[in-house]
């Protein structure tokens, strides 16, 4: 006997073999009945669908025997799957191929043999249809065309096979995703609606049901609108459609804060996502278009946001009321330092030392309090403010004028060579622009070194007048100049000597933003620093440039 050879893509012969998912499977009708009916048309005892795996040749239906495989080595049809043609064995007996195979010695007592291989989709051969007889006949008896049309048929069950287990396959994930789905919108901690195109709720989730006061069969089946206030619902319908005609969306995958109203008749804030369900509706058939919403419960969170702002508010009035009282006696003690400073009789050096001391810590203290008092003021929206034209060369000027014995003082030059003209306007309110031009030169005296200078400009640009303050001072770190207008933030020099409260800068910031300004600095390390601010023109046709 000889062993049928192996063909050279026995490998990509199996895999798709074993992707069929086809060996060892229950006997099906079909098959059963294609053999039967083979049997009969070709006139033979055996019949049988043979599907040849690695070691085995597997029967997927065997007419006239028993047996459900053979071992490969002694398979006919292994002969055929490597010829690659339809094998007609005459006479096994008298064919030293198979003469001594088991198969023709003993069970099922194979003479005959013809078999048509059995084809894949992909074109690679499966096995055979074939038919067996125990007594010999001759070629010219038999109708291998007939066969062959009978193996394609066998070939069609068998693709049949194949797609009925894929759909098998997709019904199964479907059936995880369906599980997935539910178990997601059952325990979500957020409502869901399902709705289609005409805006009837197909399916709400419990959270819905909890945050709304409803029953689930109260709403199934009503328009979407009953859950919204009225002139809301009124309108969802028209803005459904519009949506649907257009696609001009207004929630429907953006997502925004909106009222919910609950079966008492009360509102409640919640944010809506809304998104459609991707599906093959044709963009008309509104009844089979579907939009998921997902609702999000926002009382507690405007609950613990109007805390907060109540906080807030608490403390700025606080703030605001202490600062305010601590004015007065403040004012007092200055009042009384400089009286002794200016007595007739001139105190002894020692007093006149401590009443100094006194003063300077009270002027700190005052202007401290002052800042505080502003920023508490923004913060409450209780800052007098008058937006007006200023003409910048006066306030700069009057800032000058009160930095100027500072500077001096440090020896620190003073230029102002560039502004643009003289009659530059901007808006805003006279007396804090000054505020911030004296806190900006302020600090460009006090953060330079000896000797320093400072360098004013004005350049209007795009309808906006920019000043910057530019001096030779220590500048300040790059990691740190996120910081620079935070409150109460001096950047370590409050281990230093020089003295300040770590408000101006923030307060600066504030009054500039309040004049629809901005602030910003450029700074290097060592070199000095640019702090500059912009303020609107008040409109060109009044701009003298
Ligand atoms: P302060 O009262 O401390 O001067 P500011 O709010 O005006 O408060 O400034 C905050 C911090 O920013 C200062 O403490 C200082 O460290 C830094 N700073 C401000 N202006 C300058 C500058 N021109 N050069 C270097 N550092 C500066």
């Amino acid at each position: 006997m000889s062993a049928p050879p192996i063909p050279d893509n026995d490998e990509a012969r199996l895999e798709v073999l074993h992707q069929l998912n086809i060996l060892d499977t229950p006997a099906e009708q079909a098959f059963d009945q294609l053999t039967r009916l083979t049997a009969d048309i070709m006139g033979v005892p055996i019949a049988l669908v043979s599907l040849v795996d690695r070691d085995r040749q597997w029967f997927k239906s065997s007419f006239g025997f028993a047996t459900r495989e053979t071992p490969r080595d002694m398979s006919f049809c292994a002969h055929a799957l490597y010829e690659q043609a339809v094998l007609v064995i005459e006479d096994a007996a008298a064919d030293g191929r198979f003469s001594d195979n088991p198969m023709v010695t003993g069970e099922p007592h194979i003479r005959f043999y013809a078999g048509a291989p059995l084809y894949s989709d992909e074109g690679l051969i499966l096995g055979t249809l074939c038919i067996i007889d125990h007594k010999p006949r001759r070629l010219a008896d038999v109708r291998t065309d007939q066969l062959s049309l009978l193996a394609r048929q066998a070939e069609q069950l068998i693709s049949l096979h194949k797609q009925a287990q894929m759909l098998k396959q997709q019904v199964r994930k479907t059936e995880a995703i369906n599980a997935r789905y539910e178990a997601t919108t059952k325990g979500a901690a957020a409502g869901i609606v399902r709705i289609n195109g005409l805006g009837l709720i197909l399916e709400v989730n419990r959270f819905v049901c909890e945050m709304l006061g409803y029953r689930e069969d109260q709403v199934l089946g009503n328009n979407v609108g009953m859950l919204m206030p009225a002139r809301w619902g009124k309108s969802h319908d028209g803005y459904l459609a519009a949506y649907q005609q257009t696609g001009d969306a207004k929630v429907i995958g953006l997502g925004r804060e909106v009222t919910a109203l609950h079966a008492a008749g009360h509102v409640i804030p919640v944010h809506l996502a809304v998104s459609e369900v991707a599906s093959a509706a044709h963009p008309e058939d509104y009844e089979q278009r579907q939009f998921i919403g997902i609702l999000t419960n926002l009382s507690e969170l405007y609950a613990a946001r109007d805390q907060a702002v109540k906080a807030s508010q608490a403390k700025t009035d606080f703030m605001s009321s202490m600062s305010h009282e601590l004015r007065t006696p403040m004012n007092a003690i200055l009042g009384f330092a400089q009286l002794l400073q200016n007595s007739r009789e001139p105190l002894p050096a020692r007093q006149r030392r401590q009443v100094e001391l006194i003063s300077q810590s009270g002027r700190h203290l005052l202007n401290l309090i002052n800042e505080v008092l502003d920023l508490t003021r923004i913060e409450s929206g209780n800052l007098q403010f008058s937006l007006e034209s200023v003409y910048l060369s006066e306030v700069i000027n009057e800032a000058i004028e009160i930095i100027s014995p500072l500077a001096d003082q440090r020896g620190v030059s003073l230029a102002m060579p560039q502004l643009e003209s003289s009659k530059v306007q901007v808006q805003g309110d006279r007396t804090r622009i000054k505020q911030v031009l004296i806190n900006l030169l302020n600090n460009a005296v006090k953060y330079n070194r000896e000797r320093g200078s400072i360098t004013l400009s004005c350049v209007i640009r795009d309808e906006v007048c920019r000043v910057s303050i530019c001096d030779t001072g220590i500048g300040i770190p790059e990691g740190r100049l996120n910081e620079l207008f935070q409150p109460f933030n001096r950047l370590g020099a409050e281990h230093g000597s020089i003295e300040g409260t770590g408000v101006g800068l923030a307060l600066t910031h504030k009054l500039v933003r309040l004049m629809n300004g901005q602030v910003g600095v450029n700074s290097v390390l060592g070199e000095g620093s640019i702090f500059w601010f912009e303020l609107p023109l008040p409109g060109l046709s009044q701009q003298a440039v």
